[in-house]
């Protein structure tokens, strides 16, 4: 993953100051390398990196940051900008009903998106929308969209396959004003491929009903190809914003970035599925994490942002040479170092804990069982848990009972609790040579 490869850059940079030539050369080859993965076309890529690279040369490296890393959130802050800052929001001002034409290659998503679109209008805007088929030529469309429509309870234009869409979406119109609907949504018929007659019959749709808004359905799994329909669609419809469908899948959304840069119109809805639920407002922040590899960058930048302030270093490290290090400590330091991914990671932040760390490598726990020691320190009471000498057998079988583990569970735990104590104080240079000084539970 971008992520990993990016952890490789980043070891080699720790510790350096600025930006350099050589440190943000390695850091956008690898982010070069991740947009292309997921689907971003290479002109958008070419463009993208060289603005990087511009922004970022000689600013200063933030404290908590490696070079490498800062490099990633000056990329992921300019795809946030580049997929457009922020929300864009459905713009149904002007005339009443308000129209909103689907359009798009055939399977893209259409129909099932005006479905989404509809509920979601009526759901959270309070809104009453009129649903219309006009894709008369694939046998089961008008079908589909009104089954789709009785699910939802919205009224749904009567097509039939013998009527003219154009003919069927001025109708429509006025039957939607008669019923008081405040917003239309149009279904229009999709090709395999781009053609002349449909790109003819959308522009006197068009014309016709004059939408406050035409989006784009653009299928996320179709990668570059949706960039150049999508550019064909604009040209020709002026579209007015892009839904980008079946994000549920491995894309890496490249394409919301790729149309967004070629058309200038922003992705309003992302589908998530195929029920009329599965619709989100599209969030730029998201699908740049996304486009940069599943969050797993993020992740790492906001790992290297967590620190630990001083005096709590401090206060650690004092608990440490006395060995008063109790399950409480353990369990805020286990919440953290969930965020962090590892124990070696954490004990890296406490100064001095470098050794200790690789000390202690085996006592790398994977998530699910840290939830599990979580649980039971959980089941302690707070006393226990200030004071781990209390743990007699009675008490430590209450708790196994409290947290579902076994019994040998919880002694496995506190014998680790108890190892990991020692060696912390031996490591602080605390407690009494010769002697481990430690109670045992
Ligand atoms: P149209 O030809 O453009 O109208 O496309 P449809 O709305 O008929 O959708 C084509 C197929 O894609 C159908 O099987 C839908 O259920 C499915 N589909 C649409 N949107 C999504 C989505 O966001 N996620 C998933 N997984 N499937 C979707
Ligand atoms: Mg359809």
């Amino acid at each position: 993953s971008l992520g990993e490869r990016l952890e490789g850059v980043f070891k080699r940079f720790r510790g350096q100051g600025k930006l350099t030539e050589e440190n943000v050369g390695e850091g956008l080859r690898e982010v070069r390398l991740a947009l292309l993965e997921a689907d971003v076309n290479f002109k958008v890529v070419k463009d993208f990196v060289d603005r990087v690279r511009e922004k970022s040369l000689g600013q200063e490296v933030m404290k908590s940051l490696t070079p490498g890393q800062q490099v990633v959130k000056i990329v992921h802050e300019e795809l946030v900008g580049l997929l457009g800052g922020s929300t864009t929001e459905l713009d149904l001002r002007g005339k009443t009903p308000a129209g909103i034409m689907m359009v798009g290659l055939q399977g893209s998503g259409k129909t099932t998106s005006a479905g989404k679109i509809a509920l979601w209008l009526r759901r959270e805007k309070k809104m009453k929308p009129y649903l219309v088929p006009a894709d008369v030529y694939r046998p089961a469309a008008i079908d589909q969209l009104t089954k789709l429509a009785g699910q939802i309870g919205v009224p749904v234009y009567p097509s039939t396959p013998d009527m003219n869409p154009v003919d069927i979406c001025a109708d429509a119109l006025s039957r939607a004003r008669e019923e008081g609907c405040n917003v239309i949504l149009y279904d229009t018929a999709g090709r395999l491929h781009i053609d002349e007659p449909l790109m003819e019959e959308l522009s006197r749709i068009k014309d016709k009903c004059a939408p406050a808004e035409i989006l784009f359905v653009a299928d996320a799994m179709t990668g570059q190809d949706a960039v150049n329909v999508a550019k064909s669609f604009d040209e020709r419809l002026d579209i007015s914003g892009v839904v980008l469908t079946k994000m549920d899948g491995d894309a890496r959304g490249g394409a919301a970035l790729s149309i967004k840069s070629v058309t200038g119109k922003a992705v309003k809805f992302v589908g998530l599925g195929e029920a009329l639920s599965e619709m989100e407002v599209f969030h730029p922040d998201r699908i740049a994490s996304r486009i940069l590899g599943m969050g797993d960058v993020m992740t790492l930048i906001e790992k290297a942002q967590t620190t630990i302030d001083e005096d709590e270093a401090k206060a650690l490290q004092d608990k440490m040479r006395e060995a008063s290090f109790n399950f409480e400590d353990f369990r805020v330091q286990m919440r953290r170092l969930k965020k962090l991914g590892s124990l070696e990671g954490l004990l890296k932040l406490i100064p001095g804990m470098g050794k200790l760390s690789q000390q202690l490598g085996g006592l790398n726990m994977p998530e699910k069982e840290l939830g599990r020691v979580e649980a039971m320190i959980d089941s302690m009471t707070r006393d226990e848990r200030r004071r781990p000498e209390l743990l007699n057998k009675s008490r430590k079988a209450r708790i196994a009972k409290g947290s579902g583990a076994t019994v040998a569970e919880v002694e496995q735990l506190c014998a680790n609790f108890t190892q990991m104590r020692a060696m912390m104080q031996n490591m602080m240079g605390g407690g009494k040579k010769g002697k481990k000084g430690l109670p045992a539970m």
